[in-house]
C-alpha cells in the first residue's frame, strides 16, 4: 500500500489534551482522530490494526461454538423497560426520540435485544446451551470520557451473550469463555490478570474482570506474589472481612420503609463507623449524590471535593457501583475515587454502599438497605481494615500486592435476572416450562487497541507485536527522485505483495529523517529502506524493536522477510 496515496497524516507535537501515551501516539502515528469529546475516527491504519484484534477474538469466540451475528445499535426504549433498565441505567444511556416522539435507546449494551430475540425463538431445552457474540459500536455517555480509546462514549465492543438450561450448564458457558479470553489475551501478547470482580453480591467468584496491568489504569487490583489470587480491589476487603469472621453473609430481604435522614445524618451514621480517623462526605453533583471515604488527616470538606471534582482530580464512581445503587426510586449515590490530595478510599465505600442508598426528596433524605439478601450491619465495619500491601492474602499463600490495571473484558454469569424480567423461558425435558439462564461477556476492542499501545512503545512511538501489526513491512524508498531507489523500491514492494506480506511502502517525496521518524511512530515490526546503495542491490533490513540493522541483497528481502 503506497503511503502517498493513503490518509495517514502524522505529527511532531503531542496533542495538548492527551495525557497517557497510547491516546498521544495513536493520534500522533495518524491512527485515530477526535470527532467531539469521547468520540472518534479510526483512519485507515487505525482500522485495519482494529481489524486485527477484531480477528483474533473472532477466531477465539467461533472455537468455542459462539456464532457471530450483529444487533441494531438504535433500540426501542419498550425492552429497557421490561428489564427496568430504562430508569436504573441513569445517564450514561443515550436516549432520543424519533419523528414520532418514541423513544430509543443507542445501545450500551445489547442484553436486552438478545433476550427478547431468543425468548422469542427458543422455546425448548433442545436449543440450549446457546452462545452468540457480535463486535460493533457502543454508545455511553460516559461522566468524563477521557484518556483517548480507554473511556470513549462511543467505542468498539465484543459482547457475547450465553443461554442455558440450569446453573451448572451456565458454569461450563462461562467457564469456555473464560478460556477463550484467556486464549484471546495471551494472543495479544498482553500482560493481564483475570482478577475476581465486584458482582454486587459477597463470593464475587461469578465475575471476573481481566485487567492488563498498566499504571494508567483507572482500576487497582490486589493480588497474591506467589499464588494465582488477584482480586479488584472493590472486592478485597470484602473477602478479608469474611475470612477473618469466618462468617457467611446473612440472608435478609430489603428492607422496605426508607429510614429518613438528613443528609448530614447520614455522613455521621457511616463517618461514625469509620474508625481509625475514616471519614464521609456527601455532596450533590448535577443531581447525582457522590459519596467520598477518606482517612488520614486530610482536611475534607465538600467544598474542597466538589472543587477537586469540578477540576477532574476526583471522580466519580464506576457505573458499576452507581448502577448499582439506582433504580431504587432515590438518586444515585456513588463513592469518589483516587486524587493526589485526598486520599480516597473507594474500595471501603463501594463495600459501605452496595448496602446502602440515599436520596432526596422534599422531606429529607433517605437512607435504605437496597442488596437483596444481603444484611447491612454498619458494625461489621467497626474493626475494619484495609488490605496493605505485604499483609498475607485472602488464599492463604504469599502477601499482598497492588498494581494498576486497565479493565480490557469483563464475564458476567448474569442468573435469571434478564430472562425473568423479560419472560425468557424454554420448556424443559418433562414439558414444564423453566426461566433461561444467561451469561454476559464483553471485550473492549477498542479499548485493547489502547492497552497495546500503552505496553508496546518507547521513545519513538509504537512498537507493535508481529501478530497484530497493521503491516508486517515498512518499505521506505529514501529518495524516491532517484530512479534506481524508486525502481527497486516499487520492485521490492510488488514482489512484497505477491508474496502475501502487508507492506506499508513509504513512497512519498519526503525528507529522509522524516520518513525515519513517521517509521518509528507508526511502529511496524520491520524496516526495510532502499537507500544509497540501491544501485548495488542492497537495502537495509531494520526490526524496529530491537533496533538490529543489517545490509542485504534485495533478492533475499522475501527470503528474510517470511
Ligand atoms: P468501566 O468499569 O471501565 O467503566 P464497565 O465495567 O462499565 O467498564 P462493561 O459493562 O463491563 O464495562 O463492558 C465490557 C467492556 O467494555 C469493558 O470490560 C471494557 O473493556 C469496555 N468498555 C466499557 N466502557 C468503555 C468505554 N467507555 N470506552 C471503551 N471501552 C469501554
Ligand atoms: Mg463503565
Ligand atoms: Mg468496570
Ligand atoms: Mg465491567
Amino acid at each position: 500500500m503506497k503511503q502517498s496515496e493513503m490518509l495517514l497524516p502524522t505529527l511532531k507535537e503531542t496533542p495538548a489534551d492527551a495525557e497517557i501515551k497510547s491516546h498521544q501516539l495513536l493520534v500522533r502515528a495518524g491512527y485515530i482522530r477526535q470527532i467531539a469529546s469521547g468520540i472518534y475516527s479510526f483512519l485507515p491504519i487505525g482500522k485495519r490494526i482494529l481489524r486485527k484484534v477484531e480477528d483474533v477474538v473472532r477466531e477465539e469466540m467461533e472455537k468455542i461454538g459462539a456464532h457471530e451475528m450483529m444487533m441494531p445499535a438504535l433500540q426501542p426504549s419498550e425492552l429497557w423497560k421490561e428489564s427496568s433498565r430504562w430508569s436504573t441505567f441513569g445517564s450514561e444511556l443515550m436516549r432520543i426520540d424519533d419523528r414520532n416522539n418514541r423513544e430509543f435507546a443507542l445501545g450500551a449494551t445489547h442484553e436486552e435485544v438478545i433476550t427478547s430475540i431468543v425468548r422469542d425463538e427458543i422455546k425448548s431445552y433442545k436449543r440450549l446451551p446457546l452462545l452468540v457474540f457480535q463486535i460493533q459500536n457502543k454508545f455511553r455517555d460516559e461522566a468524563r470520557p477521557r484518556f483517548g480509546l480507554l473511556r470513549g462514549r462511543e467505542f468498539l465492543m465484543k459482547d457475547a451473550y450465553s443461554f442455558d438450561d440450569s446453573f451448572e450448564s451456565l458454569d461450563k458457558s462461562y467457564d469456555k469463555m473464560f478460556q477463550a479470553y484467556t486464549n484471546i489475551f495471551t494472543r495479544l501478547g498482553l500482560n493481564f490478570r483475570a482478577v475476581i470482580a465486584d458482582s454486587g453480591a459477597m463470593g464475587g467468584k461469578d465475575t471476573h474482570e481481566f485487567m492488563v496491568l498498566s499504571e494508567v489504569g483507572e482500576d487497582v487490583i490486589a493480588y497474591s506474589d506467589t499464588s494465582q489470587y488477584a482480586a479488584n480491589i472493590e472486592m478485597a476487603p470484602v473477602i478479608r472481612e469474611y475470612k477473618k469472621s469466618g462468617d457467611e453473609p446473612k440472608e435478609m430481604s430489603k428492607v422496605e420503609t426508607p429510614e429518613q435522614r438528613t443528609m448530614k445524618d447520614v455522613a455521621d451514621f457511616l463517618g461514625h463507623e469509620l474508625k481509625e480517623g475514616l471519614k464521609a462526605i456527601m455532596f450533590k453533583v448535577d443531581e447525582r449524590f457522590v459519596m467520598a471515604v477518606t482517612r488520614g488527616d486530610h482536611e475534607v470538606n465538600d467544598v474542597k471535593l466538589k472543587n477537586l471534582y469540578s477540576a477532574g482530580i476526583v471522580e466519580l464512581a464506576s457505573e458499576a457501583d452507581t448502577k448499582r445503587l439506582m433504580g431504587t426510586g432515590f438518586g444515585s449515590l456513588g463513592p469518589v475515587g483516587v486524587s493526589e490530595e485526598v486520599e480516597v478510599v473507594a474500595d471501603f465505600a463501594v463495600e459501605a454502599l452496595q448496602n446502602v442508598s440515599c436520596g432526596a426528596n422534599e422531606d429529607g433524605f433517605h437512607l435504605r438497605n437496597v442488596t437483596p439478601g444481603i444484611d447491612f450491619q454498619p458494625s461489621q465495619y467497626a474493626d475494619l481494615r484495609f488490605i496493605e500491601e505485604g499483609d498475607p492474602s485472602p488464599d492463604g499463600q504469599g502477601t499482598i500486592k497492588f498494581a494498576r490495571g486497565i479493565e480490557v473484558g469483563h464475564v458476567f454469569k448474569l442468573g435469571t435476572f434478564y430472562a425473568e424480567h423479560m419472560n425468557a423461558q424454554f420448556l424443559d425435558d418433562q414439558g414444564k416450562a423453566q426461566t433461561m439462564v444467561m451469561g454476559s461477556y464483553g471485550i473492549g476492542v477498542s479499548r485493547t487497541l489502547a492497552a497495546l499501545v500503552e505496553q508496546n512503545h518507547d521513545d519513538r512511538g509504537i512498537t507493535w507485536p508481529a501478530n497484530i501489526a497493521p503491516f508486517q513491512v515498512h518499505l521506505l524508498s529514501m529518495n524516491p527522485k532517484k530512479a534506481e531507489q524508486a525502481d527497486l523500491a516499487d520492485k521490492l514492494n510488488a514482489q512484497l505483495e505477491e508474496a502475501g506480506i502487508e507492506v506499508l511502502y513509504d513512497d512519498r517525496k519526503e525528507r529522509a529523517g522524516v520518513k525515519f521518524a513517521d517509521s518509528d511512530l507508526i511502529g511496524i515490526p520491520l524496516r526495510i529502506t532502499v537507500g544509497k546503495r540501491a544501485a548495488d542491490g542492497i537495502v537495509e533490513l531494520k526490526e524496529r524493536v530491537s533496533g538490529e540493522q543489517q545490509e542485504i541483497e534485495a533478492s533475499q528481502v522475501i527470503e528474510q522477510v517470511k
